[in-house]
C-alpha cells in the first residue's frame, strides 16, 4: 500500500512509502527532493536515532539524488557510515556538482534549467535551500551559468561556453569507468573467493570486474595490469595470502587517487601487512559473507553502477 508520510531522510512531506516486503523491514520512498530509494527499516531507525547520520541527513539525501538515476539505490545501515564520510562537504566540489548537473540536464545549447529552491539542493549535497542559491550565484559570479529569469521558489539558468568547458574539462579528469580491478593473490585456494564472492559483488554493484591472473605473468607487474588499473574506477585489493603484488597494485591505485575496498579472510588478518593495517579491511570467513560485504561496501563508497549486461569479450 502506498501512504503518504514525510521523507525518512530529508523530511519532505510530499514522499510516498510503500513497503516492499510482507514484514515491513524494508520500504520504497519516492520523495520530490531526494528521489526515488529503497530502505531498510533498521536504517530508518539510525538516521532518526544517531547524531552523525541525524546530523547529515542532507549528504544522505544528496548520495541518493545522485545514485537514483539509473536504478533506485537501497539505503543499508552498513552503509551510512561510508555515505557521510565521502560525500562531499567543501562548497567547491558542491558547486562543480552543481554545474556538472546543469550540464547533463542541458540537451541544446541555451536550454533553460529550473532550479526549484525547496527540492533541488539535494542535487549537490547542500544543507539547505540557501546554500543552493549562494552556489548558483557563485557559478553565475565565475560566468559558467547565466540567469534568465526567477520566480518564487524557483529560477531559470543556462549553461554559458565558460560553463560547457568547465564541465568538459572535469569530464576528462574524472574516471568515468566502470571496471573494477580485482588485485588478489592467485592460488588455487582463493578460486571459490573469487568466484563466489569477488566477482558477484562486483557484477550485483553494477560494475565490471577485471581479473588478471598474474601467473601468466610470471608474478611480474606488467604494463597491461598498470594500464588496466589506470582505466579502473576503483579497485578492490584482498591481502589474503599477503602477496607482495597485491599491495604494490594497491599502493599504485591510491597513488592515482582511486578507492582501494580491502578485503582479507579470517585467519590471514594477523598477517596483513603493518602499512596497510590502519586501512579498514572487510574481513571474512565464506566467500558468500564476502560477497555480501563486498557489495554493501561498494555500495556505500562507490555507488552502484550501470552495468546491466555481461560484458561482450572483444
Ligand atoms: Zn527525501
Amino acid at each position: 500500500m502506498i501512504a503518504s508520510t514525510p521523507c525518512n531522510v530529508c523530511g519532505n512531506e510530499e514522499a510516498d512509502r510503500e513497503s516492499i516486503n510482507p514484514f515491513n523491514t524494508s520500504f520504497q520512498i519516492k520523495c520530490p527532493r531526494c528521489g526515488e530509494f529503497e530502505i531498510t527499516e533498521e536504517c530508518i531507525d539510525w538516521i532518526g536515532t544517531k547524531k552523525t547520520y541525524n546530523m547529515n541527513r542532507h549528504l544522505i539525501s544528496g548520495w541518493i539524488r545522485n545514485h537514483s538515476i539509473t536504478t533506485p539505490p537501497l539505503l543499508m545501515s552498513t552503509n551510512l557510515e561510508e555515505i557521510v564520510r565521502q560525500a562531499p562537504k567543501s562548497p567547491i566540489e558542491k558547486a562543480n556538482i552543481l554545474l556538472a548537473y546543469l550540464n547533463k540536464k542541458t540537451s541544446y545549447f541555451g536550454e533553460e534549467i529550473r532550479i526549484e529552491w525547496k527540492n533541488d539542493y539535494s542535487i549537490c549535497y547542500s544543507t539547505n535551500d540557501t546554500e543552493l542559491f549562494r552556489l548558483m550565484e557563485h557559478l553565475e559570479e565565475e560566468g559558467h551559468v547565466k540567469k534568465i529569469s526567477g520566480v518564487m521558489g524557483s529560477s531559470s539558468y543556462h549553461v554559458t561556453s565558460l560553463g560547457f568547458n568547465k564541465y568538459e574539462q572535469s569530464l576528462k579528469e574524472t574516471e568515468t569507468s566502470m571496471q573494477c580491478f580485482v588485485a588478489m593473490w592467485f592460488d588455487v585456494c582463493m578460486a571459490p573467493a573469487r568466484d563466489n564472492g569477488l566477482i558477484p559483488a562486483i557484477k550485483d554493484a553494477g560494475f565490471y570486474p577485471l581479473v588478471i591472473d598474474q601467473k601468466e605473468h610470471n608474478d611480474k607487474i606488467c604494463e597491461q595490469i598498470l594500464l588496466e588499473i589506470k582505466k579502473s574506477k576503483f579497485i578492490v585489493a584482498d591481502v589474503t595470502g599477503s602477496r607482495g603484488g597485491v599491495y604494490f597494485e594497491a599502493g599504485y591505485a591510491m597513488a592515482l587517487g582511486k578507492e582501494v575496498i580491502w578485503t582479507c579472510e579470517e585467519n590471514d588478518f594477523k598477517d596483513v601487512h603493518f602499512d596497510t593495517r590502519q586501512y579498514n579491511h572487510i574481513v571474512w570467513k565464506t566467500p558468500e559473507a564476502l560477497r555480501e560485504k563486498l557489495f554493501n561496501r561498494i555500495l556505500g563508497t562507490i555507488g552502484r553502477g550501470n552495468v546491466k549486461i555481461e560484458r561482450k569479450e572483444s
